[in-house]
């Protein structure tokens, strides 16, 4: 983009500022989704014209036809990604064009439309400038934004749909673990799978989690926090854990689960592999089976588990259970290497530390 380009695609974008701004929440209480902010970016699309309409608006609930077919269908997916208050007191995004890059590959499986790149970063970077007061400050504490795209066309034909529309809405967030990094218990899951090779698991569909949604409810039952993914063909290779990606330290070897077609491609995951490679450590991207994982962990060679992604950004596993029993990992509590490396994530993540690999990305302030 050559100078003046932003203030070009900025004048694309129609701001419509709120005139009665809520109260901030109190930082100490924020939950996950409970509060918004005060406004709403939505830009809308129409078969044979393209995006139009790129607006920021005051949040407010949508008006939707009831025969739009995201009601009747599912075609929908999203992102999240978080905004960070630095010590300096500045604002910055992680990584933001990874998340656009996955919305368009996830578009492409949902036979929604893509969107511009620039189009996509400087919308969502100019909300979030406008929202920055909402980033609170607390100890892991941050701006969560989610972006989301909806087939709002009135159609019961089951067809791509000619209507779409993308929203991005944001909500301060507390701190995943208020009281430092607590390990999990998780419950292997060898009844429902997430995915499939050939279906949605590569993308971040609403989809996958309303079918994933009844495995969890059982493993919370069962006294678990969440279950352990396995493949949905032979029910034998790790994949996920809930929503996250998942990592084992087994002997000397980081293993994270390949990514096949039915994972989802996590930016933390990601991130990790290459920090961990600035730092001389490899991580083995391959199939783990269910059955070397409990050998590792009957033999005592499985020394740290932990789920990785925006949210929590390392959850450490304590209790890995399957077929009726509980393995406990590292005495149950987080082990030296998942700490290290959720210190260096969060650490780049809210501007503590330096961030060598420009993922950072500022946002200037009013
Ligand atoms: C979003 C998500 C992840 C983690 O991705 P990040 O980009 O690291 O937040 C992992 N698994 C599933 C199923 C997800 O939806």
């Amino acid at each position: 983009m050559g100078p003046g380009g932003k203030e070009d695609t900025m004048s694309n974008i129609k701001i419509t500022r709120t005139t009665t701004p809520k109260a901030k929440p109190d930082q100490n209480h924020l939950g996950f989704g409970k509060y918004y902010t005060d406004h709403m970016l939505r830009i809308d699309y129409t078969a044979g014209i393209g995006w139009h309409d790129a607006r920021i608006e005051p949040f407010g609930n949508l008006e939707i036809h009831p025969a739009a077919v995201v009601l009747h269908y599912g075609t929908e997916i999203f992102e999240g990604l978080k905004a960070y208050r630095r010590p300096d007191g500045k604002v910055q995004m992680f990584r933001p064009m990874e998340n656009i890059r996955r919305m368009n590959n996830s578009a492409r499986r949902m036979c929604l439309p893509t969107m511009d790149e620039d189009l996509a970063l400087e919308s969502l970077r100019l909300f979030v400038e406008l929202e920055q007061d909402w980033v609170p400050s607390a100890p892991g504490t941050s701006l969560y934004l989610r972006p989301f795209m909806i087939a709002t066309e009135p159609n019961l034909a089951v067809h791509t749909a000619k209507e779409i529309s993308y929203l991005v809405i944001a909500s301060p967030v507390a701190s995943y673990f208020p009281e430092g990094l607590k390990p999990v218990k998780i419950m292997i899951e060898d009844e429902d799978v997430r995915a499939v090779r050939g279906g949605t698991g590569e993308a971040k569909c609403g989809g996958n989690y309303a079918a994933a949604t009844r495995a969890g409810d059982r493993a919370e039952t069962r006294g678990y926090s969440q279950v352990l993914w396995l493949d949905g063909v032979e029910r034998k290779y790790i994949e996920e854990v809930g929503a996250m990606n998942v990592m084992f330290k087994i002997g000397d070897e980081i293993v994270t689960p390949k990514l096949t077609g039915s994972i989802l491609p996590g930016i933390t995951r990601k991130s990790a592999i290459e920090l961990l490679a600035s730092q001389g450590i490899t991580v083995s991207e391959r199939l783990l089976s269910v059955d070397e994982l409990i050998g590792a962990a009957k033999d005592g060679t499985l020394d740290e588990a932990w789920g990785i992604g925006t949210a929590a950004i390392i959850s450490p596993i304590g209790v890995l259970a399957y077929q009726g029993v509980d393995y406990t990992i590292h005495n149950g509590e987080i082990g030296p290497f998942a700490q290290k490396l959720y210190d260096d994530l969060s650490g780049i993540q809210w501007g503590k530390t330096e961030d060598p690999f420009g993922w950072t990305f500022p946002i200037d302030q009013q």
